[in-house]
């Protein structure tokens, strides 16, 4: 029987976070939170949030902590998150982190875990520019390494599939430059909370799933 869960996944983007934590939301019957996903929602949904939200992102810089942080804690206030949450792609910033980390204590629902998925640079811009996103169903393709039946169809439903603006080679070139300079220190500032755990993200899904679980060690059990 799995422990509850409370994880944080850092990375790259494009380093496989979405993908690893929809597994283990199964596995741990603990929701993905993922910020890209709730700020893409209300920019499709021209919310008051996508439009302070949607500038930034396809400019591929990070969205204002503050803003982040109130949708965060709105989220993790819900009843599903009693049991658990695989955060994905929060925190990104020292500021956030710190935001989180009192949050968290105020609730009593600290973090037992952050794991670290690791991919060179140079294989996350070959993943990233050929990444496909359905637009009525949000599957993800991939031109090279998972490509549709139907060039520019979704194999699930149908729908039209789409390059997200911020999946563009230069944007992408942008976000690596954030991350590198705004949320890779978070491996350091987890690290010394004794959360750290590092993974290597290259490879077969299934296997680095399987690194994943051997990571997370005893909270697997
Ligand atoms: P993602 O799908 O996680 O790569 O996020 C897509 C975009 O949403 C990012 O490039 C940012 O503009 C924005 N975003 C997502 N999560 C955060 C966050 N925690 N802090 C600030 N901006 C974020």
């Amino acid at each position: 029987m799995a422990k509850a869960i409370r994880l944080v996944l850092l990375g790259a983007p494009g380093a496989g976070k979405g993908t690893q934590a929809k597994l283990l939301q199964e596995r741990f019957a603990a929701p993905q939170i993922s910020t890209g996903d709730i700020l893409r929602k209300a920019v499709a949904d021209q919310t008051q949030l996508g439009k302070q939200a949607a500038d930034f992102m396809n400019r591929g810089v990070l969205v204002p902590d503050d803003v982040i942080i109130d949708m965060v804690g709105d989220r993790l206030a819900a009843e599903d998150c009693k049991q658990g949450f695989i955060l994905d792609g929060f925190p990104r910033t020292i500021p956030q982190a710190e935001s989180l980390d009192k949050l968290l204590t105020r609730i009593g629902l600290p973090l037992n875990c952050v794991l670290s998925v690791k991919v060179p640079h140079a294989e996350i811009v070959d993943r990233l520019s050929g990444r496909r996103t359905c637009k009525q169903c949000g599957a993800l393709f991939h031109l090279k390494f998972d490509a549709p039946k139907t060039a520019g169809v979704c194999d699930k439903c149908g729908g039209a599939l789409f390059q997200r603006d911020d999946d563009q080679e230069a944007t992408i070139m942008k976000r690596l430059e954030v991350y590198e300079t705004q949320t890779a220190p978070l491996a350091s500032y987890y690290a010394k909370q004794g959360l750290l755990r590092e993974v290597e993200g290259v490879g077969q899904i299934d296997e680095i799933r399987g690194r994943i679980y051997s990571a997370l060690g005893d909270l697997v059990r």
